[in-house]
Parts: structure tokens; C-alpha cells; sequence
């Protein structure tokens, strides 16, 4: 069982109180690395949820002035980075990611807390400099209300910073619902959030089977906005279930990531950022490259630099400082993958590095490279979200554009190329929300980031993100 300074309870955090399920019903988490039993964290549903939507309306109804809000965010920054390696202990016993990209996590995380702290003043009133009709005209960024956050077990700590930091910056009282497989993490960050000053109400925590949860938050009266991160699946029930009180959604769905290497490209620096890129959280990120387009002329010497890089990883426990690649989260992620290497084999495609996952051998999939990679292939389709770089070929920059965009999704995609010119022409006919020219960086707190089609919409991430939880108010003073 898990011991933390970080978790002096473990369980919901209801109207400032940590509480269990009415029902008394448990669920359990495990260590992905090793099996082992975490945790019992409560099994709540919507009795619990109603509850927590009403402590945050109380709470939204207490006006609370933005330096007073500015000092939460800082407060729960400087507990982050005081508390760094214990909560990337946390994350990394419960998600399973090597230790050293927990504590970049839990620094990423923090970033959102500086950030949004420092950000207040944008949303400071905006007198039209002329009168209109005679009236002085004022715009006002109000408080969206009460708030939803839902979010995924890949980044358990960075999922649910982005949307908080700025929901509690903006004014919003805040009903979270982590991922059933890390609930720990944000169990912790409660705690800190505590600590910071945070008053009862204005978080709330709520954990347990999803559906129940989630519906209560579409169908309540009082909650004004869901903003959600996870599958394109569930985003899409989220918006029927929000279509009846049109309610606002911010949604930060899947993604299908081209990563675009043209002939003239420094190749080195393209295969490099492409290891720094595919391998965070072994594969299981939004913005990870899926499908790898290598113009034809280089792409076997490009596989080869990849296979050299890949075939040097080291697969293990993330509580071991050697490891570069922890477990899958679970079993149903193990099998998509070999679904999807298989697929790939079965359809042409050639692996040059990996093999099968071992049997008995928990959750862990070998790092691969697929060669001979095309369109039609599971891996090109869907989300592989695991360790595999599934390489295919392009000749012309047009064929290069329309295979990118030839998804439903429209998250992030990357373009490696020393013609700036093209690079240019790219990134404007690109149908992504995020795209990176000669890097594989992923995004920062201070920029927008989202998606396109059905990657969703909205944005987490500077400006953009803290009024995504405002409401715009225009007064018209005569
Ligand atoms: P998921 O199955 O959609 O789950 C995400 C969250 O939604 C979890 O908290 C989950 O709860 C909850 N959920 C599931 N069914 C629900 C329902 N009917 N109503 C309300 N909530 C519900 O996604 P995942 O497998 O955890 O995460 C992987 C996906 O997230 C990938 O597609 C990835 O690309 C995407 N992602 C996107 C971004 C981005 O910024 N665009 C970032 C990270 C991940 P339970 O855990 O209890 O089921």
C-alpha cells in the first residue's frame, strides 16, 4: 500500500472534507510496473457529484478578488516544486512513466500555476476608447460558474493543472473527476491545494465510476462548462449529454500526429527529436508522432538512424533511474497495440526492431520500429498510443500534405525540412491545432493549445485558456 506525506487521506474532497462513498464501495489502484495494490479510493456517483457541484456554487457565490486567487496559484506552485520527487513518486507508481519524466511533468504542472497566477490582469475590464450611441461601452470577463474537469491517466498531474490553474484563476468553483487508474495524483494535488489556502468548496474531488459522474455533470443546472480531456469516444457522449442544456464544452480529444521528414532535413536532429517526441509515457501521449512520413529518398537511411536509437532503450520499472520505458497502463492498452503491429505485419509492413511482448510479462511492450508503414494499416488509422514508431513514405511536398491531413484528427503534427519557405507553406495548409517546424516539442503554458476536427476544440495554455473559463459580459452605460 502506497504512504505519502502527500496523501494524509486518501479519498474525495467534498466542500473542504475528505470523504468515502455513500455506498461504502471502494475501488482499487494499482502499480502498472509491478501489479501491486495501491489503494482503496472511494466509488462515488452522483449523490457525491450533486454534492460537490453545490459546495462549488456556494463557493462561486463568495466573490474572491484576483490577487487573493493569484496568491492560490502561487501557493500551489511553490508546494509543487517543494514537493517535486514525492509527487513524481506518486505519478510514477500509479501511471508507471519513469520517475525522471514525472518530475518534468510535475514541473510542467507547476508552469500552469506561475503562469495563470501572473496572467490575472487579462481579465481586468476593457473600456472601448470612444463612446457609442452616446454610452460608455465595457467589457467584462466573468466567471464561467461551476466547472467540470475530467481528465485522463496519461498525465495524471499535467491533465488536470492546465484546466484547474486557470479555473480557479478565472474565478470558477471546480468539480474534478481524475481517471479511475490515477486517482492519486490528483488525491495529492488536493491536498496541496489545501495547503495553499484554496477555501472549502472551490476544489472539489470526486472519484468513481465514470458514467454516473460524468452524466450528473452534463444534466446539473448549475454547471456552466465540462472541460475534458480523453478519447474522441467519450467526448463525443459528453456532448450529447451536454446538447440538452447546451451546455459549453471545451474538449481535448485524440490525436493522429503526422511527423513530416523531408530529404533536405537534418536528419539527426529530426531522428533525435523524433525518440524525444514518440517515447514520453511510452508512447501514450496525444501529441506523440503516430505515423512517420519520410520522403522516399532518405527514409531506409532515416529507419536505420530510428532502429539504432530505438534499439538502445531500456524497458522497466520508472522507479528504476536506468529506465527510459515503463509499462503500458494496462492490459487493454498491451493488446491495441499488438492488435495494431500485427495488423501492420499482416498488411506488408516490416519490423526492424521489437518483437512480441513477452507472456506473463506484465504490461511492458517492447520498443519497435515498423517499416513499409501505409495508409490503409491500423497504426496509420488510429491512436496506437504505445512504444512503436510506424515509419511509411512520401515523394512529393503535395502527396506529404494530403497523407497528413487525410485524418479525422487534427491535434499536432511536426514537419522537419531546411527550406523555411516550404516549412511556411506547410504549417498554413497543416488542419492541426499545434504544429511543430523542425521540433517534436509539445506545448508550453504560456501558448494556446488544442485541436482541429475531431481532436476537439477549445484551448488550454495562455491567454486562451484562462478565458475559456470566463463568461464575456458587455455593459452599456449611458
Ligand atoms: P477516456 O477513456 O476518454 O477517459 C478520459 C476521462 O474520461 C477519464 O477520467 C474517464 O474516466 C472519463 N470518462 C470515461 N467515460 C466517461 C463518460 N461516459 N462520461 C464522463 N467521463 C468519462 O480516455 P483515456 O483512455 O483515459 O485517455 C486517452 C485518450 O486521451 C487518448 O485518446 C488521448 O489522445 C487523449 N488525450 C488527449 C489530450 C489532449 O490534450 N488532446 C491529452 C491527453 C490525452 P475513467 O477513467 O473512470 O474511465
Amino acid at each position: 500500500m502506497i504512504e505519502s506525506p502527500l496523501l494524509p487521506h486518501i479519498g474525495a474532497y467534498i466542500a473542504g472534507k475528505w470523504s468515502q462513498a455513500a455506498s461504502g464501495r471502494t475501488l482499487p489502484v494499482h502499480n502498472p510496473a509491478s501489479g501491486e495494490h495501491l489503494a482503496d479510493v472511494p466509488d462515488m456517483a452522483g449523490e457525491e457529484t450533486t454534492a460537490a457541484i453545490e459546495a462549488a456554487a456556494r463557493a462561486v457565490d463568495q466573490e474572491v478578488a484576483a490577487a487573493e486567487r493569484a496568491g492560490w496559484l502561487r501557493g500551489i506552485h511553490d508546494l509543487l516544486l517543494e514537493h517535486r520527487q514525492e509527487m513524481a513518486r506518486i505519478i510514477t507508481l500509479e501511471q508507471g512513466k519513469p520517475l525522471k519524466e514525472s518530475v518534468v511533468e510535475v514541473e510542467y504542472a507547476a508552469g500552469f500555476f506561475r503562469f495563470y497566477g501572473e496572467q490575472l490582469s487579462a481579465l481586468a475590464p476593457r473600456i472601448l476608447p470612444e463612446p457609442i450611441r452616446g454610452a460608455q461601452w465595457t467589457i467584462h470577463h466573468r466567471p464561467a460558474g461551476v466547472v467540470g474537469l475530467i481528465t485522463p491517466w496519461n498525465f495524471p498531474l499535467a491533465m488536470l493543472a492546465k484546466k484547474l490553474a486557470p479555473a480557479l484563476g478565472a474565478g470558477c468553483g471546480v468539480v474534478a473527476k481524475p481517471a479511475e487508474l490515477t486517482p492519486l495524483t490528483a488525491i495529492a494535488l488536493c491536498h496541496l491545494a489545501e495547503r495553499a489556502g484554496v477555501p472549502a468548496g472551490r476544489l472539489n474531488l470526486v472519484i468513481g465510476h465514470a458514467a454516473p459522474i460524468g452524466e450528473t455533470l452534463c444534466a446539473h443546472p448549475a454547471v456552466r462548462l465540462i472541460s475534458f480531456t480523453g478519447s474522441t469516444e467519450v467526448g463525443r457522449i459528453l456532448m450529447q449529454n451536454c446538447a440538452p442544456g447546451l451546455k459549453r464544452l471545451a474538449l481535448e480529444l485524440g490525436g493522429n500526429a503526422p511527423f513530416l521528414v523531408f530529404a533536405d532535413a537534418d536528419l539527426e536532429a529530426a531522428a533525435d527529436a523524433l525518440m524525444a517526441n514518440k517515447f514520453r509515457c511510452a508512447g501514450q501521449t496525444c501529441v506523440c508522432a503516430n505515423r512517420v512520413l519520410v520522403q522516399h529518398e532518405v527514409a531506409d537511411r532515416f529507419a536505420e538512424m530510428m532502429a539504432e536509437r530505438v534499439g538502445k532503450l531500456r524497458v522497466g520499472n520508472g522507479l528504476d533511474p536506468q529506465t527510459d520505458i515503463g509499462p503500458l497502463i494496462n492490459r487493454a492498452g498491451v493488446e491495441k497495440v499488438s492488435r495494431h503491429v500485427q495488423d501492420a505485419l499482416d498488411r506488408g509492413a516490416r519490423r526492424i526492431v521489437g518483437n512480441e511482448p513477452r507472456e506473463g510479462g506484465g504490461t511492458f511492450y517492447p520498443p519497435t520500429v515498423l517499416t513499409g508503414v501505409t495508409p490503409e494499416m491500423l497504426v496509420s488509422r488510429e491512436e496506437t498510443f504505445g512504444p512503436v514508431v510506424a515509419i511509411g513514405a512520401f515523394d512529393s511536398e503535395d502527396q506529404a500534405i494530403a497523407l497528413a491531413n487525410g485524418t479525422p484528427f487534427g491535434l499536432a503534427a511536426y514537419v522537419f525540412t531546411r527550406d523555411a519557405e516550404r516549412a511556411e507553406r506547410l504549417a498554413s495548409r497543416l488542419v492541426f491545432g499545434h504544429v511543430g517546424l523542425n521540433t517534436g516539442s509539445g506545448p508550453t503554458p504560456e501558448a494556446p493549445f488544442g485541436g482541429m476536427k475531431q481532436s476537439g476544440f477549445g484551448r488550454e495554455g495562455g491567454v486562451e485558456g484562462l478565458l475559456e473559463f470566463c463568461e464575456t459580459q458587455t455593459l452599456v452605460r449611458a
